[in-house]
């Protein structure tokens, strides 16, 4: 019970336990308790970001529900359709995506629209394969005039990842809208898709394949080809043109000429919206999600462009262990400044933790920036722990420094009268054992006041060990001690005393000053409370004190009970 932590925890020690704590961070992260956190954390990163480039290779044609309006119809009729496509390619784009299902004849001028998507190869629409079913635009070319509408959500209603293609049980590849359309650009400058492993080759690209435990996902469903989305800063990263502009011709040549365009609508009432990262309350309409993986595809391809990573989970589970082994190793090292320890060090790691926190946080934003996220939700956790169990620690210490004598290692005066109290208050029969040194006085004065220091200390041991570890040896003060043995009568009281006798004689610690024995020796006064006896503290000290003068009196080196 009164076990001494003295032993400062080690370094090993801390290293093992760090590695421990990581590893069972680890374990959670991989449950996915730590996801939404590391989803809260990455979406500030995208928004910290201030970059205000452009995409001048892409064009967005909206429509709004003014454009509904001055249509007058949705679906759009097909005749309709047809013409508005086939204005739009009279201006000479690198590509044209229909977000738009078209899988059913609307309206009259059905042929004219086959005969667009037949007249026009750089036409892409869409279907949906994921869940329900939307087929392909009738008349299109399913090799190259189809792409896939399907947006990746996460659980938390966020789309972080785009799905460039898919695999057919037929083992044939299903390319999504984006692909497609980046594939469609992409051709003219004879570059073509090259697969290699989990890694797509795409001109200057190397696009790897996201896998389940990748950055801070948590075994994420990340069936076909996916890659995370890199959503620019820039809330005016593509240029927008209206449908109607489109219709009345108020739009400039090379405003089309070159770009992919991308048709979608972002009519409220058409409901094609996404929560994107960028913003926790405004919806991304699903045409500028799809134009955002044209880009970075296009962007990678031809200029080089970094692409966001998740990191590979080894790498998150090394970078977790490392960190909380540092921790650790900070936390040891200011455990071990004296000087801090005095003013109470958990007050350091107080600090210490959100600083550490912050530091992480940069350096995870900084490797963001160069196109990596790495987890950073499981390494603070870890952090964390290690910071509430070194506090928990140093305050058992601090308690220890409280209720323990300095020099002898031994509860103080302090626990002892807790102690007494406590067993007073339960009125349960114990006995309380006074302990004087002989002629210590002269001990002193013939080996010096260090040789004494180290007697007490002696004296101590042996009293400690002489007592069952229910009972209490305290250092009372100066160069005396106390016994308390609860639950012990006056027999077995003789019985431990004299066996604390022999150790002590065992020790032979010569006292050439004593009258009584030629190694140091000590007197004890006995006082036993029996159950039935109602006494104060006071009281039973006083007696214990009296005993003791007796056995002082009586000669020194024995013991003595006032029965
Ligand atoms: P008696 O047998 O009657 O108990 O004789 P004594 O000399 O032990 O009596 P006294 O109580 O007068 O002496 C106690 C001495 O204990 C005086 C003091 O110098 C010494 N002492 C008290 N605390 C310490 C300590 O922490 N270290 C050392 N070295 N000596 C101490
Ligand atoms: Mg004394
Ligand atoms: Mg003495």
């Amino acid at each position: 019970m009164f076990l001494l932590r003295k032993k400062t925890w080690q370094r090993w020690e801390r290293l093992v336990f760090a590695c421990g704590l990581s590893t069972l961070t680890i374990a959670i992260n991989a449950v996915g308790w730590l996801q939404p956190l590391e989803w809260f954390v990455v979406d500030q990163f995208f928004r910290m970001r201030t970059s205000q480039r452009t995409d001048p290779r892409i064009l967005i044609i909206t429509i709004d529900e003014s454009d509904l309006n001055y249509v007058g119809d949705w679906p759009i009729p097909d005749n309709l359709l047809a013409d508005f496509l086939a204005t739009v390619n009279s201006y000479n784009p690198r590509g044209i995506g229909l977000d738009v299902y078209r899988n059913l004849p609307v309206g009259n001028g059905h042929d004219d629209l086959v005969e667009v998507f037949d007249s026009t190869p750089l036409l892409v629409g869409v279907e949906k394969v994921i869940g329900e079913v939307i087929g392909p635009p009738l008349g299109a070319d399913p090799e190259h005039q189809v792409g896939m509408s399907d947006v990746v959500v996460d659980d938390d209603g966020r789309v972080r990842r785009g799905l460039l293609a898919v695999q057919t049980e037929e083992g044939k590849r299903k390319y999504g809208l984006a692909m497609r359309l980046a594939l469609t650009y992409l051709e003219e400058e004879n570059i073509y898709p090259n697969v290699v492993n989990d890694r797509l080759i795409l001109g200057k690209a190397t696009l790897r394949r996201l896998q389940h435990n990748d950055g801070g996902y948590a075994n994420a469903d990340v069936g076909g080809s996916q890659v995370l989305i890199d959503f620019p800063s820039n809330p005016n990263f593509f240029d927008t043109v209206s449908m109607t502009a489109i219709l009345n011709g108020d739009v400039s040549d090379d405003q089309i000429r070159n770009r992919v365009v991308l048709i979608g609508p972002i009519a409220t009432s058409l409901n094609d919206f996404f929560y994107t990262p960028m913003s926790r309350t405004v919806e991304m309409p699903g045409v500028f999600v799809h134009a955002h993986i044209v880009s970075q595809v296009l962007e990678s391809a031809l200029d080089g462009r970094r692409v966001l990573h998740g990191v590979q989970a080894w790498i998150g589970m090394l970078w977790t262990f490392l960190l909380t082994c540092i921790a650790s190793q900070i936390f040891y090292l200011i455990d071990q400044h004296k000087q801090t320890y005095r003013r109470r060090s958990f007050l350091v790691i107080g600090w210490l933790v959100p600083c550490l926190g912050l530091g992480v946080f940069i350096i995870a934003y900084g490797l963001f920036n160069f196109g990596y996220w790495i987890p950073i939700a499981a390494p603070m956790l870890s952090i964390s722990c290690l910071s509430i169990s070194s506090i928990l620690r140093q305050n058992k210490q601090l308690e220890g420094l409280a209720s323990y004598d300095e020099l002898t290692q031994i509860p103080n005066r302090r626990t002892f009268d807790g102690f007494l109290q406590s067993l007073v208050n339960q009125e349960k029969a114990f006995v309380l054992v006074l302990c004087d040194v002989d002629y210590f006085k002269r001990y002193n004065d013939t080996y010096g006041h260090l040789a004494g220091d180290a007697c007490l200390k002696a004296i101590a041991q042996t009293l400690k060990k002489g007592t069952r570890n229910s009972d209490l040896a305290a250092r009372y003060g100066g160069e005396e001690f106390a016994l308390v043995l609860p639950d012990t009568d006056i027999e077995m009281t003789y019985h431990i005393l004299e066996r604390i006798q022999k150790q002590l004689a065992s020790l032979e610690i010569l006292h050439e000053g004593s009258e009584v024995n030629p190694y140091v020796t000590i007197s004890f006064g006995i006082a036993f409370v029996d159950v039935a006896k109602s006494i104060t503290s006071k009281e039973l000290i006083a007696e214990a004190d009296s005993a003791l003068y007796q056995a002082k009196r009586l000669g020194r080196n024995r013991f003595f009970y006032q029965s």
